[in-house]
């Protein structure tokens, strides 16, 4: 494993040089305040029709149109959503100059084809390991969030040093960044967010709930029992891994957590997850979502709403109400 860290990286290659970050959203804002305190020149690339160019004029971002951000850049950093990837990098490609280097935060239009960038830039990925509001706040506290880097084409030999000086910028370096591939990055981030992380983990809590909730007992004990403890463990296992949580719970739930957790993520669940995984590797997954796409999403709003109106959400949101330490 190659991991860089704050010593690693040259950020004078930046110096002087505009930096284009497109897109306002959750990470593009995080990049984008950022790089400006780490004293690079940031221009954010925006449609002035959009939602976002208010938020970033507020911010005191200088805002142009995405082709005219990328006029002069050294790096052109993607943050719109990956299925608008292809239709923002054929608004800027001719005006993006020679040379310059293309990044993104994750793999996808590149490593499944979306994006074929021009031979003579470089392509690269700062992918950081959290959501945009903890970027931005891990490195108001001067800490940063861990990134991976990878680099796909390097036309001018300076592609990676160039990405690890923006990773810096945005706080990561201080955290760590491990080298990758697009390749890697994509079908790992892929896989987590389907089987473990998000899929995985609200199908997981559903279960329980309609589960506890058809055996007659009150939906309000089965939400604090299967979603708002949910939070307690995950905490303690970011903390300290399994062996912290094990300290931490009695011994009742770790002998039911060993006998009787294998039985629920069983051989069937783990052959549905290399299933999961050889989709992602294929493309399959990818076609279908893009397919989906330019469908107009007639799938993603059906099963979205289906998730939102799941009774969870109504008791939850009853119960979330009268804990105010959980409201903004
Ligand atoms: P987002 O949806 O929060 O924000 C997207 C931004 O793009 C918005 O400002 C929107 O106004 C703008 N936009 C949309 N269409 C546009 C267009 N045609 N032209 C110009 N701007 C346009 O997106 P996000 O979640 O920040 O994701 C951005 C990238 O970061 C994606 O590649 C994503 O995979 C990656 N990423 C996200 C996270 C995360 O936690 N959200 C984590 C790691 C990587
Ligand atoms: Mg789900």
């Amino acid at each position: 494993m190659q991991m860089y860290s704050e010593a690693d990286v040259d950020t004078t290659v930046l110096a002087d040089r505009k930096i284009a970050i497109l897109g306002y959203g959750s990470q593009g804002r995080a990049h984008a305040l950022n790089l400006k305190d780490s004293g690079f020149d940031v221009v954010v690339g925006l449609r002035s029709t959009g939602a976002s160019w208010a938020k970033a004029s507020a911010d005191g971002q200088v805002v142009q149109e995405p082709n005219q951000a990328v006029q002069d850049a050294a790096v052109v950093m993607f943050l719109t959503p990956d299925m608008v990837q292809k239709s923002v990098y054929q608004t800027v490609v001719d005006d993006i100059p020679k040379g310059a280097l293309l990044l993104f935060a994750h793999g996808f239009a590149i490593h499944y084809g979306q994006v074929e960038p021009r031979a003579d830039l470089d392509v690269a990925l700062i992918a950081p390991k959290g959501p945009g509001g903890l970027v931005r706040r891990q490195y108001e506290e001067g800490h940063g969030v861990p990134c991976l880097v990878a680099v796909n084409q390097d036309a001018t030999g300076n592609a990676l040093k160039t990405a690890l000086a923006y990773s810096a910028g945005i706080g990561g370096a201080r955290a760590g960044v491990i080298e990758t591939t697009f390749a890697e990055e994509t079908e790992t981030d892929l896989f987590g967010e389907q089987a473990v992380l998000c899929g995985g983990a609200t199908e997981l809590i559903v279960a329980g709930f309609e589960t506890l909730v058809e055996a007659g007992y009150q939906p309000e004990v089965a939400y604090y029992e299967v979603m708002h403890e949910l939070k307690l463990i995950v905490d303690l296992l970011h903390e300290g891994g399994l062996k912290k949580m094990h300290k931490f719970i009695s011994d009742t739930a770790a002998w039911g957590d060993m006998v009787s957790g294998p039985r629920v993520v069983d051989d069937k669940s783990r052959a549905a997850m290399k299933t999961i995984l050889s989709e992602i590797q294929d493309g399959t997954f990818a076609r279908n979502w893009i397919a989906e796409n330019e469908n107009g999403m007639p799938e993603f709003k059906r099963m979205m709403k289906a998730d939102l109106d799941h009774p969870i959400e109504k008791v939850g949101a009853d119960l979330r109400g009268r804990m105010d330490w959980l409201q903004e």
